[in-house]
């Protein structure tokens, strides 16, 4: 995600299936987990059913799998809202508005599975399967109804455009053996996923353009809606973007299909810094990870949102913002789509990375905004400082922690983004360039497809004692 910077807070698929068994409703493979999406949208409201394989590729046996409900953080009571009270009446301009999902029925192999609604806010769903032993795969039909609030936050309707994220069931992150409940949060991005392979049609009236994550396969026009149907391999999640205003600027850079969709005719010149930021990471970091590159504007509160191979950008961005959201965004591909992390406990991780990405590439490209980028960091980074300092006398700078035991957003922007950028920046100034390219390259080739940690971080740039200082706090700036 991106802030709201100068008002600065203010604000592959191996298809290699070994020997079918069926085993109590569950198959043996090699394959990634894969979600089948079908959705139809109306106003308000989103219709889907969900196909999720399970691929158990663990040294445990499972006998259920869970799924994060984000949707239902949108909810009137909801106890882990979507937004900060500061930020209410930014996020819904029309008045308080609520969202949720409703799980219909859930079915395996066409028979009524047991499952349960938990946790914070009913945020997750426990369905019961056939033990599945590693290497078996088992297939979950969820069918489910979702409502969409007015607003202008990941799930919302807003004046420009409908936001769709957070709307279908997603699997729990897997570790040690169990499901994470990762809880939401009114600020940074609560997510942690695994690559999986998406197959998506989504109906919606033919008036609307659609903005989405993945390769587009098929089009299907009927009397008074459309559905279009996508592919996307390797991915950490999926979304769309909808309006019937959009301009729609296209252009293929290499493999990739490049699409800008905006209000205004402007959309020409920031394709063009798409294009120029996808060319940049791609020769300094590794290949881009999918086959399309797909940035909407949207009424969004923040700077902008990543998802795979699809980025919101805020149409409240002035144009240095709107630029500089876009290469933060679009780094994002990299660090938190070919390489994540854990988004809630380390959010520093993939923020500094995007930050100092596009520092990188504004370098290359407009030295003007990457000194801008250093000179705000620090700026904001001091302040936030010497103003904790003063009114509690005691600074908690440690930047490895859950989202929820960050005091404000603004103290999570300020280590998350503005300290974690100044860690890389700090490392490139005193052992240069060439090192730090090759690092940034080793860290995305060495771990593609996985998750890291601080460790991974280490392991690609050296100097334990530089990014220890940083991360637990100790540096002073
Ligand atoms: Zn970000």
């Amino acid at each position: 995600m991106s802030l709201l910077k100068n008002r600065l807070l203010l604000f592959l698929c191996i298809v290699c299936v070994l020997p079918i068994v069926n085993l109590g409703g569950c198959k043996k493979s090699e394959s990634l987990s894969s979600y089948s999406l079908n959705a139809t949208y109306h106003e308000g409201a989103l219709d889907g059913k969900l196909r999720y394989k399970f691929v158990n590729r663990y040294d445990t046996a499972f006998d259920h799998v869970d799924f994060n409900l984000h949707a239902n953080a949108y909810c009137e009571n909801s106890t882990t809202k979507p937004v900060t009270d500061n930020n209410l009446a930014r996020a819904y301009p029309n008045g308080l508005s609520y969202g949720g999902i409703e799980i219909l029925k859930v079915e395996i192999l066409n028979q009524n599975a047991e499952f349960d609604i938990f946790g914070d806010s009913n945020c997750f769903l426990r369905v019961k399967t056939p033990t599945v032993y590693q290497g078996e795969t088992v297939e979950i039909d969820i069918a489910f109804k979702t409502s969409i609030p007015n607003s202008k936050l990941r799930l919302g309707e807003n004046a420009y455009a409908v936001n769709l994220a957070d709307f279908f069931p997603t699997a729990c992150y897997v570790k040690d053996g169990g499901f994470l409940q990762i809880p939401y949060s009114p600020f940074g991005d609560p997510y942690l996923s695994e690559i999986s392979d998406y197959s998506v049609n989504l109906t919606v009236p033919s008036e609307f353009t659609v903005a989405s994550c993945g390769k587009p396969t098929q089009t299907l026009v009927e009397e008074l809606t459309t559905t279009y149907s996508y592919e996307l391999k390797s991915a950490r999640d999926f979304a769309f973007v909808l309006s019937k205003d959009f301009k729609v600027f296209s252009q293929n850079h290499d493999d990739v299909t490049v699409n800008y969709y905006s209000f205004s005719d402007d959309g020409e010149s920031y394709l063009k810094t798409a294009i120029s930021a996808l060319e940049f990471f791609s020769k300094n970091f590794g290949d881009y990870p999918y086959q399309t590159l797909s940035l909407a504007e949207t009424g969004f509160l923040f700077g902008g949102m990543e998802f795979s191979s699809l980025c919101y950008i805020s149409t409240e961005l002035e144009k240095e913002e709107k630029q500089n959201a876009i290469a933060h965004e679009i780094a994002h591909q990299w660090w938190h789509g070919g390489v994540s992390n854990d988004q809630y406990n380390s959010a520093y991780i993939d923020e500094g990375l995007a930050e100092f990405s596009a520092f990188l590439f504004f370098e290359n490209s407009s030295l003007e905004l990457a000194n801008e980028m250093i000179s705000n960091a620090k700026h904001a980074y001091k302040s936030f400082f010497d103003l904790q300092s003063v009114l509690s006398g005691n600074v908690d700078t440690t930047m490895e922690r859950p989202l929820s035991t960050f005091k404000s957003e603004y103290e999570y922007a300020n280590l998350s983004y503005n300290k974690s950028l100044l860690m890389f920046y700090e490392y490139y100034s005193k052992f240069g360039k060439n090192k730090t390219l090759s690092a940034l390259k080793k860290l995305y080739s060495d771990n593609y497809g996985r998750e890291i940690t601080r460790a991974e971080i280490i392991k690609a740039f050296g100097r334990a004692d530089h990014f220890n200082s940083f991360v637990d706090g100790k540096v002073i700036i």
